[in-house]
């Protein structure tokens, strides 16, 4: 089944259903907590919590996410990428948990001949939180799961709040047995790889006070009318019942590998090492299409870093390849093809979108070979001193001269088993900004301060707050 049927299908079903059909929302919304939308609810925060009442009792939408902290898991994992798509229904003060176990069980094991997904009841599993009770019965009574196939877990994985006081509950996940080959038995608690996890049902029943530490305060009550908040990963169900290995052998996720391949005269499939470069071009110039799409350019702070990153990631990988030809246009298409019929929007702003990654990867490539020489000499002088850890000089000169994004120099030095020096690569960029400030300073006086002059030395000299790790680490 292709993805756009996939999709079609959820819509379908929860439209029958009486819910309110919303378009996704642009990855970028006006949040301070999140640098890209990564869940379907984000959109409906303000009605979960309250603050403004929802226009509709039920909704569902197909949201476009994307989880920067799923970065290093693409194309080792096979069920994680950065840019996915997630098919939600959501309730709000309407059906709760029976609607929503109901409504979910219907859809995935529905016959395919009757509009549903077809899957064998028989290889569902489902998670619940530690004390749900009540979610266990409804999963027996509803979907007649044997206690067996349902699990209990804590709430790092089956709890669920916004991170600030205020609405929170327990979910329950349903998981797919992939059978033997994908790893032992014993359920989702006991293997993410081979149980995989295709639906998240969020029970929004409690109010939470403080939050820290989660188990160690409970709510401080109830929600008078509680809440459903789910997420259905797309690329998830498409693996499944599409039978390939993993998220990017996908029917909209594969043809940039085909690309790939064609570039490189390599074969997917042939060499572990290259097989996760591949995967993580598909993924990359997905995402980095979709971000573009809604309105972010390349930059060395927050969204525009992460875009960064991907595309700089992109052609590194691909170089790993063999590659040595810019390759970012010919694989923007490749996703805007696949891509457009869900998302029009592709094909109007092409132009745009590949403007933007066609002066990202030249001036990339510009300082490529000098800074892969660079880091190489780093790296043998590091070893010759039977040192572990690269200079913190050494990544701070690959990010400000030869355009290297942290992180890249981060992965390149985990490739040579070595760490970098961190602090002292912080310490210059602070450094860096600070001599940028009281360069601004002095030339604000000189012109009567209205500021341009400021901006434009921050753009000449980028040095621009760098939010680098620490953003990613703080998502996701
Ligand atoms: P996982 O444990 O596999 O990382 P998750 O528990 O973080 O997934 P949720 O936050 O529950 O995921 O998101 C709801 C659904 O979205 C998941 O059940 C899954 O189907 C899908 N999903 C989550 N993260 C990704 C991803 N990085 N790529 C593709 N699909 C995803
Ligand atoms: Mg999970
Ligand atoms: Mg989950
Ligand atoms: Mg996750």
């Amino acid at each position: 089944m292709q993805t756009h049927e996939i999709v079609r299908r959820f819509t379908d079903h929860f439209v029958a259903a009486g819910h309110t059909r919303v378009p996704s929302a642009s990855l970028i919304l006006d949040d301070p907590n999140l640098l890209f939308v990564n869940a379907g609810m984000v959109q409906f925060k303000p009605y979960f919590l309250g603050e403004v009442p929802a226009p509709y009792p039920t909704a569902t939408s197909i949201q476009k996410c994307v989880r920067t902290g799923d970065i290093d898991e693409v194309g080792r994992t096979t069920r994680h990428n950065t840019f996915f798509q997630m098919a939600g229904n959501f309730s709000f003060g309407d059906y709760f948990k029976a609607g929503a176990i109901a409504h979910a069980w219907k859809l995935i094991t529905g016959s395919q001949d009757e509009g549903g997904y077809g899957f064998d009841p028989e290889r569902l599993w489902v998670t619940v939180y530690l004390d749900d009770d009540e979610a266990i019965e409804l999963w027996r009574d509803i979907a007649g799961l044997p206690p067996e196939r349902i699990q209990r877990r804590d709430g790092k994985d089956n709890y669920w709040d916004m991170g600030v006081p205020g609405p929170g509950g327990p979910c329950s996940e349903i998981y797919y047995d992939r059978g033997p080959e994908f790893g032992a038995e014993g359920g989702p608690v006991a293997d993410e790889n081979r149980y995989l996890e295709i639906w998240n049902l969020v029970f929004m029943q409690d109010v939470r006070g403080d939050l820290s530490p989660k188990a160690g305060h409970p709510p401080i009550g109830k929600l008078p009318r509680p809440n459903i908040d789910t997420g259905m990963g797309v690329e998830r169900v498409a693996t499944l019942l599409q039978g390939v290995d993993n998220v990017y052998e996908t029917d909209l996720v594969r043809p940039v590998i085909a690309r790939a391949e064609e570039f490189s005269g390599r074969r997917y499939g042939a060499d572990a090492e290259d097989d996760v470069r591949f995967r993580v071009i598909a993924d990359h110039a997905r995402s980095g299409v979709m971000i573009i799409g809604d309105g972010v350019t390349p930059s060395n702070e927050g969204r525009g870093y992460v875009l960064r990153r991907l595309l700089r990631r992109i052609v590194r990988s691909a170089r790993l390849l063999g590659v040595t030809e810019p390759v970012l246009g010919a694989f923007a298409e490749v996703v805007r093809d696949a891509m457009a019929p869900s998302y029009p929007e592709l094909v109007t702003d092409f132009e745009r979108i590949s403007a933007v990654v066609r002066a990202e990867e030249e001036a990339f490539l510009q300082t490529l070979t000098a800074g892969e020489r660079i880091f190489d000499t780093a790296v043998a002088e590091t070893r010759r001193s039977g040192a572990a850890v690269l200079p913190g000089d050494r990544a701070f000169q690959l990010h400000d001269t030869y355009g290297f994004p942290i992180d890249l120099t981060l992965e390149m030095a985990a490739e040579a088993g070595l760490e970098v020096d961190r602090d002292r690569f912080t310490a210059l960029m602070q450094e860096q900004r600070t001599r940028a400030k009281a360069d601004a300073a002095k030339h604000k006086v000189g012109h009567g301060g209205d500021g341009s002059i400021y901006r434009a030395l921050l753009d000449t000299h980028g040095a621009v707050d760098f939010l680098g790790y620490t953003e990613l680490a703080a998502e996701g």
